[in-house]
């Protein structure tokens, strides 16, 4: 389409031209299919969006349709504020929250006669709260101290906010091309599309639907995207429960429900700024099409329209990532609130459901030698699966015996295809093996020479044992396999231990001694001799995997449990369901080697969650520090929990100070804390004055604690359990409702 561009006649006719272009929609945005959300990109705090369309960017006036500059902009295009004042952060404090306007308009008002101090009341409207905030100070320290001196006066729960100042209203928006031509507007409000098919990439991300710029009512430049409501699910449940990480349908499909829910509950949160809600966890994450994924997608197609409700109206569908084994009553957490859906709940399997979870793996018991040296039990039981050492070879006996030169160039002979390495040709020897024969054989059948010739010094002879540093190297040395020793010591092959102390130069290689350096060796050169599945069950010999297969086991299968230090061999393994495993398989393709890659935690629904239990210490004086962010109290003395919700959750705590306490509720114990999670005990270590020196926080969970456990829902479904199910267990006596059939659910709420 061609608007604007003057022929010969219609210049003669410039007046009616101009006329008819301003009447004229060129180029109307795309319609966004309703129900429509509008997601605010960004913090707000940017004075630049990058835009870019593969086929060429319209960026016209949102009301007209009418291009401002150029119909058509190819490559990045910046859309940049100007003006609008000097952007700066204050601190102020927040003396409550009120669920009556009323209140908080009077206590606002006595405050202000009282302290001469600014006084506002702020609306939150996804808490649906009135908040109480006074003073506004350029330094966090001295905000602390005005918090201190309100808690004094008996508001308990004073507390330093931030705040970003500055905007003005005389901002003004430019368009500057690919080749930094730019153009400065008298609009006010832009909308970006493709002119093409595709999507449109705002700061190197697409998005599905339209993009509006426009400078908001508090002067800050707006990115929102403007999206079908079941188009932007597609962009949060993928970055809210990782399809990759959690491959349940149903429950991808009770977070999507979730998130739907919370999405049309939230419409017209952010209604000041435009837009409905954002794209930061303090909404819900939202990636844009970049983030999408086939699972996530048939979620959401699934679910279709699908919101929890409770009396007829939405419920406020909080989750949260790892519950740690009970979800908490949400007035325990935030105060306010008090959704009668919102109980806390177990996020465990019941008693006989916890047999169908776990499974035991029976297998060699003989393994005692390896159990006494974990580090090397693992290689050393891949070496036998592979054939390179005699399985009846793993006995104390076995393994405390001086290695004999047949036995070594045995197993050097099974070990070279594997390396895919030459075997050597095997020599006439008897009698024992010692260190630097060792070296010298590994250095041939690795084929090596030349790294020794260039990268050995004498220098580096200091690792031959009973050499001086200085002393050149003896005849007798070099030719023993000195060089060598020292070369395959420093790479780490050959154990120090095995080259110090007590092990002196003509000592004989035990067998364990020549199984750990050959164990290293594969580790580092052999191709992993395991492959990587996921287990469903296990019964009467079998493993069946959730990729299909079915499998079975050997019976003198080497089995390796998990810790947090590294697998260690044991005789019988428990293993839940959908555990990553690591198997070998022998000729008979059967299991003879299975080693579980993650710690056994937990038969709990969240057990898979790295933060189902967790520990961390902090000094006192750091802590201190951390809490005076907030309030001046002077030094932390002790911490003290006042009381406890329904899962163990800390909902009150006390935190006394050499100027006075503290009292600390719900959530704002953990933000203040820096802990991951409410649901924490507290120890504390002594220092020689008698005062706390460290506290240490022992936890479970990841999170609020209230409603859906992200990763429990997870562990439900692989239990087999659907979604309907997932959220009548998290959301206690809710209704599943479709928004096709509840319009009145939908009243639209921020406008444009
Ligand atoms: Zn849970």
């Amino acid at each position: 389409m061609v608007r604007g561009r003057a022929t010969g006649w219609l210049q003669a006719a410039g007046v009616l031209l101009l006329a008819v272009s301003q009447s004229m929609a060129g180029f109307p945005p795309p319609a966004v299919a309703a129900p429509a959300m509008r997601i605010g990109l960004g913090s707000g705090e940017d004075r630049l969006v990058v835009l870019e369309a593969a086929g060429g960017l319209r960026l016209v006036d949102a009301a007209t349709g009418n291009a401002p500059w150029k119909d058509l902009f190819q490559g990045p295009t910046r859309v940049v504020l100007l003006g609008a004042g000097e952007v700066r952060t204050i601190f102020r404090v927040q003396v409550g929250t009120f669920t009556s306007e009323e209140v908080a308009e009077t206590l606002a008002a006595r405050l202000g006669r009282e302290l001469h101090e600014q006084t506002d009341v702020h609306h939150d409207s996804q808490r649906r709260l009135y908040r109480v905030r006074v003073g506004t100070l350029d330094q966090r320290t001295a905000a602390a101290a005005l918090a201190s001196r309100l808690v004094a006066m008996g508001y308990a729960d004073a507390w330093v906010a931030r705040e970003t100042v500055g905007y003005s209203d005389d901002g003004r928006l430019r368009i500057v091309d690919q080749n930094y031509l730019e153009q400065t507007l008298e609009l006010r409000r832009l909308v970006a599309f493709p002119a093409g098919r595709g999507l449109v990439k705002v700061n190197q991300r697409h998005y599905r639907g339209i993009i509006e710029i426009f400078i908001d009512d508090g002067g800050r430049l707006r990115v929102v995207n403007v999206v079908n409501l079941e188009d932007y699910l597609k962009g949060v449940v993928p970055d809210e429960m990782g399809p990759g990480v959690y491959p349940e349908p149903e429950a991808l499909m009770a977070q999507a429900v979730a998130a739907r829910t919370y999405a049309v509950r939230n419409r017209g949160q952010y209604a000041d700024n435009g837009f409905d809600i954002c794209d930061s966890p303090r909404c819900q994450v939202y990636g844009g099409a970049d983030s999408e994924h086939s699972m996530s997608d048939q979620a959401v197609a699934g679910t279709r329209g699908m919101v929890v409700t409770s009396e007829g109206e939405l419920a406020n569908t909080l989750f949260t990532s790892t519950c740690g084994g009970h979800t908490e009553d949400v007035e325990n957490v935030f105060p306010e609130d008090s959704e009668p859906y919102l109980k806390g709940v177990v996020c465990t399997p019941e008693r006989d459901e916890r047999r169908q979870v776990v499974s035991y793996l029976d297998g060699r018991h003989d393994l005692a030698y390896l159990s006494r040296a974990p580090d090397l039990a693992r290689g050393i039981a891949r070496l036998v699966v592979q054939g390179v050492v005699e399985s009846a070879f793993i006995t104390s006996e076995g393994m405390d015996q001086a290695l004999g030169a047949e036995r070594w160039q045995d197993w050097l002979q099974r070990l070279a295809p594997h390396l895919g390495r030459e075997p050597l040709p095997r020599k006439d020897l008897s009698g024992g093996v010692r260190r630097g024969r060792m070296a010298r054989d590994l250095v041939d059948l690795m084929g090596w020479q030349e790294r020794l010739e260039r990268l050995f010094q004498m220098a580096d002879a200091a690792v031959v044992p009973g050499l001086a540093p200085g002393d050149p190297l003896p005849r007798k040395v070099r030719e023993g396999g000195g060089p060598q020793l020292a070369l395959l010591t420093r790479d780490s092959l050959i154990p120090f231990t095995m080259v110090v102390g007590p092990a002196v130069w003509s000592d004989e290689v035990r067998a364990v001694e020549a199984l750990t350096v050959l164990a290293r060796l594969a580790e580092r050169y052999v191709d992993e001799p395991v492959t990587r599945l996921r287990v469903a069950t296990t019964s009467g010999g079998k493993l069946e995997s959730e990729e299909g297969e079915s499998l079975e086991l050997a019976e003198d299968l080497f089995l390796f449990g998990a810790t947090e230090r590294g697998p260690v061999p044991v005789g019988r393994l428990a293993l839940t369901r959908h555990e990553p495993v690591l198997v070998h398989l022998n000729s008979a393709g059967r299991i003879d080697y299975l080693e579980a890659t993650r710690p056994f935690r937990s038969l709990s629904d969240d057990r898979f969650s790295t933060r189902h239990h967790w520990e961390t210490s902090i000094s006192r004086k750091d802590l201190s520090r951390k809490l005076g962010r907030g309030l001046d109290f002077g030094d932390l003395l002790d911490l003290e929990v006042v009381r406890r919700g329904v899962s163990g959750r800390v909902a009150e705590m006390k935190v006394m100070g050499s100027k006075g306490t503290a009292t600390l509720r719900g959530f704002d114990i953990r933000v203040a804390l820096g802990l991951m999670d409410t649901l924490f005990t507290v120890d504390r270590q002594h220092g020689p004055d008698g005062r706390v020196r460290t506290f240490t926080f022992a936890g479970k969970g990841w999170g609020h604690g209230v409603g859906l456990c992200q990763v429990g829902a997870f562990g439900m479904a692989v239990r087999g359990l659907n979604h309907r199910e997932i959220l009548h267990h998290y959301y206690t006596g809710v209704d599943l409702v479709l928004l096709t059939e509840h319009p009145e659910l939908l009243a639209a709420k921020a406008e444009p």
